[in-house]
């Protein structure tokens, strides 16, 4: 046997233990296996394992004969576990071939069922059957899904001529269609297949399931996977396996039905089955969105006030079997469990169970519930929650005191809300979107070619699907807000209009999206700040429990300091005084001071500068009372605040008494080449001290006014930017040392205090042993440290990165997600020869990384003491650095 094919249901003893481990047999082929292995019932089937979807799409697309042997003892299996035989006229093998890659991506790969059917082989599984209608119809609709997938006809074609057949009968629905209509349907889909491709539709039943097998591992190479893949940050090459299994079938009359379910709500996280359903039809006729499903369990129905009978009355033995499965997989995977199943002629069939896709809030409450109930401990609830995904509970929601113009309603496929323009097409949508526009896909419903629309979109609408659509599901899994199913919409993409309730839409016009109610709504709806409460500050009482590092956040207002302090930040990792000297009012003397021609004119307009710096420090001292704040002095180069235009140019001659001439030829003078390796950072300091004298004393002013006040200080960390030399920090420690002393001595108060340097060039890393000796602390820079150890600038990567990524040349952009290999090395090497020198060495992060997972689980293998992100990021960070601690 194969070591690359794996046997599982029909009494297939399987003992290996790659079949159950999801990087061999992917996750649909591992969970098969694991359900098998306890029992439950799953059709048979076999599992092309992940490693030959590599060898088939480097070896020219070729099948060796080790996996055509285990192919056919694949097949052999599945035959003598149903007693059918596949290709037999009489008794007819039918099987499904679907992917399965390590993870899941929803609709990004081919599936094809009913394989095994041709013009002889239709005829046994009518007589068999029993039900001519049945087989007719399948026959159909392998022909619909082969020929659309592995022969690349256009699906289309076919639902065109499926729409005339039941036209021409005057049907409305395909359940009219009788067996020799669908029969002569049959005729016509064979005739549209030869058209297309000048040969006939493959009745070799063999070459139909290589044709499928091929066609699955060639879809992981597809535009739409690579997409998703990226997106997802998976890999290409984990490759996806192939599941060849004997079908079942939901379409054998109305004892037969098929559905998806979750063992909780994955919108809400509810203790509540949660499911769809429908009565005679194939699995892919609910997630497609063709028919609208009906609810699972009464209590949903009750509460849509849906008509359509749920499973749970309809056929309550079967929908009894399910529920009891619902609760042996949950008790055995300890997690919510999404599963697909099939009834065929009252006998329950599990195709599918994974571990289920849910909201953020939905992922805290299920997290946070499952520990109430013993099922896991708190280690495993915080590790169960994706940090990022908590990105979705800190935006705005709409404002409940807020009118709502509401033109309509649909389902609540995906919580959160959404303004934005409506467009019609995900290419408009991605293309809006580049240009800055705030957009909302609206589609009749959306198709995987539709997924990059659905990512550049803010929302998405939907008319039809369910909760479980296409459409649903990835919106969840995006954290896009999405309202499914509002058959009060309708599209006409002639005119570029909408119908939403009984008013016309236009493209461009302003909708609002409530993806937790479903409401759709005319403009713009204002929105309210999250809070950290329920569920999600409970997760965090118990990351903060198992987490090592501190973290912080990077802040220069009162109100992002406030913002921050709500989300648990214990102090600022990073004040860029800089941002402070924009502010109206200011930037004048600003300018002033660098267009002054020496020393004294300088200095008279820090003078100026000096009172509104030390009140920017105490309104964000009182917020930090009590916490560690780190403040960075002036860092830009000084060009940066220059004036743009011959408007500023007059105004600043106005207020400085000089000429415009004069002032333009200062500013020529500081023109710089490469201003991020130019005149900035501690060159500043070094060159024009009087600029740090001012920011220190105002500083420590700040503290002494703040710690007399309300008893409570901070502790100012002052902090050196762009240092490369140990004499650099030398001379502008004792700078600030000297004016912390003068400070003290004039009120009458002392106060503890640390100055220390931020570690942002690859000489500053390679020197930290000597820097240390000046220095008490260091903050890694990594955003500049980044730039000059690649040799990027960070400014313009944005140009050329994205191909570096496509390439995979870097895992992940640099500037998002810290170069470990690299310029990690001089963060683990920096750390180390500090902590040589100085071995309570304060160590923490304040690049844009600091509010990273992946490289937040960097700072706590090298032992950092902090992080520090920005405001809405810091519960992000906290739940990182738990995960993070928990790992090492
Ligand atoms: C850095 O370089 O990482 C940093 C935090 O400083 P800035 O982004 O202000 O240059
Ligand atoms: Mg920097």
């Amino acid at each position: 046997m194969s070591a690359y094919v794996f046997h599982f249901g029909g009494g297939a003893r399987n003992d290996d233990p790659r079949a159950k481990d999801k990087t061999i047999t992917g996750g649909k082929g591992a969970n098969l296996a694991e359900m098998a292995g306890i029992g439950l019932p799953v059709p048979p089937g076999f599992t092309i394992s992940t490693e030959v979807c590599a060898q088939y799409n480097t070896a020219g697309k070729q099948f060796d004969a080790d996996i055509k042997a285990g192919v056919a003892a694949g097949l052999a299996h599945i035959e003598s576990a149903t007693g059918r035989v596949f290709g037999d006229a009489a008794n007819p093998l039918l099987v499904s071939v679907r992917s399965g890659a390590r993870v899941s991506m929803p609709g990004m790969m081919d599936t094809v069922l009913n394989l095994g059917l041709n013009d002889v082989t239709v005829e046994g599984l009518a007589a068999d059957s029993g039900d001519a209608r049945f087989a007719w119809d399948s026959y159909r609709r392998f022909i619909q899904m082969y020929s659309d997938v592995v022969l690349g006809v256009d699906h289309h074609r076919f639902e065109d001529a499926l729409e005339i057949a039941k036209e021409d009968n005057g049907y409305y629905a395909d359940v009219e269609m009788s067996a020799e209509n669908w029969q002569k349907l049959v005729g016509e889909y064979k005739a549209i297949v030869a058209e297309e491709l000048g040969r006939p539709f493959p009745q070799d039943v063999h070459e139909q399931l290589w044709g499928a097998i091929g066609a699955v591992f060639d879809s992981w190479e597809s535009e739409r996977a690579k997409v998703y893949r990226k997106l997802n940050d998976i890999p290409a090459d984990w490759g996806t396996a192939v599941n060849v299994q004997a079908m079942v079938f939901g379409n054998m009359g109305d004892t037969s039905a098929t559905g998806v379910a979750f063992t909780r709500d994955p919108a809400t996280g509810e203790k509540a089955y949660y499911g769809e359903w429908l009565v005679n039809a194939q699995g892919e006729d609910v997630v497609a969105g063709i028919r609208t499903p009906q609810y699972l369990t009464k209590a949903a129905r009750e509460r849509a006030g849906a008509k359509p009978l749920s499973m749970e009355e309809a056929m309550p033995q079967a929908y009894a079997e399910l529920a009891a499965v619902f609760e042996l997989l949950e008790k055995h995977y300890r997690d919510m469990q999404d599963i697909e199943f099939t009834v065929e002629k009252n006998k329950l069939w599990m195709l599918q169970t994974r571990s289920g896709k849910r909201t953020a809030k939905a992922a805290l409450k299920m997290a946070v519930d499952m520990v109430g109930e013993g099922l896991i401990d708190e280690a495993t609830a915080i590790a169960r929650v994706d940090p990022m995904a908590l990105d979705q509970l800190l935006h705005p929601t709409l404002d409940p005191q807020a009118p709502r113009d509401v033109l309509a309603k649909g389902l609540p496929a995906s919580p959160g809300a959404a303004s934005g323009a409506v467009v019609f097409d995900a290419d408009t949508a991605q293309a809006r979107a580049e240009r800055g526009d705030s957009v909302i896909l609206v589609r009749v419903e959306t198709s995987p070619e539709d997924i990059h629309g659905m990512h550049a979109a803010k929302g998405i609408l939907t008319a039809r699907g369910g909760m479980t659509s296409h459409a649903a599901v990835v919106a969840r899994g995006m954290g896009r807000p999405c309202v499914s199913g509002a058959s009060g919409l309708s599209i006409d993409m002639a005119s570029r209009k909408a119908r939403i309730g009984n008013r016309e839409v236009a493209e461009g016009d302003l909708i609002t999206l409530d993806g937790s109610t479903g409401e759709i709504m005319a403009g713009e709806v204002p929105m309210v700040e999250p809070e950290l409460v329920g569920d999600f500050a409970t997760l965090m009482v118990w990351a903060d429990k198992h987490r090592r590092m501190k973290v912080r956040t990077n802040a220069e207002t009162p109100l992002d300091c406030q913002v921050a302090r709500q989300f648990g930040a214990e102090g600022i990792g990073l004040c860029r005084t800089e941002h402070m000297f924009f502010e109206a009012g200011r930037i004048s003397a600003v300018r002033q001071m660098i267009l002054a021609e020496d020393e004294a004119g300088r200095r008279a307009a820090l003078a100026k500068l000096l009172p509104e710096q030390r009140a920017d420090f105490i309104a964000i001292f009182d917020v930090m009372a009590g916490l560690p704040v780190t403040i960075r002095l002036l860092d830009p180069p000084l060009h940066e605040f220059l004036p743009h235009g011959d408007a500023e140019f007059e105004e600043l001659a106005e207020v400085t008494g000089l000429g415009v001439d004069h002032l333009k030829r200062r500013a020529g003078e500081l023109h710089e080449f490469n201003p991020m390796l130019g005149h900035r950072g501690c060159r500043l300091g070094i060159t024009f001290p009087e600029i740090y004298e001012m920011q220190a004393q105002a500083i420590f002013e700040a503290a002494v006014e703040v710690a007399l006040k309300s008893g409570e200080a901070v502790v100012p960390e002052v902090m050196i930017p762009l240092v490369a030399t140990k004499k650099e920090l030398q001379i502008l420690r004792a700078l600030v040392d000297r004016v912390a002393a003068q400070v003290f001595a004039d009120k009458g108060k002392t106060l503890d205090y640390l100055v220390g340097t931020m570690i942002e060039l690859p000489r500053a890393a390679l020197m930290a042993g000597e820097i240390a000796e000046e220095g008490t602390f260091f903050s890694f820079g990594t955003n500049d440290l980044t730039q000059t150890t690649l040799g990027v600038s960070r400014d313009d990567a944005a140009r050329f990165l994205n191909p570096y990524v496509d390439q995979g040349i870097y895992p992940r952009d640099p500037f998002v997600s810290l170069d470990i290999e690299g310029v990690g090395q001089l963060v683990e090497l920096a750390a180390e020869r500090g902590r040589k020198t100085r071995p309570d060495i304060k160590l923490g992060i304040c690049g844009e990384h600091g509010g990273d997972p992946a490289s937040i689980a960097f700072c706590e293998k090298v032992g950092l003491d902090y992080v520090s992100a920005s405001p809405y990021r810091v519960p992000i960070a906290r739940l990182a650095a738990a995960q993070a601690a928990l790992k090492a």
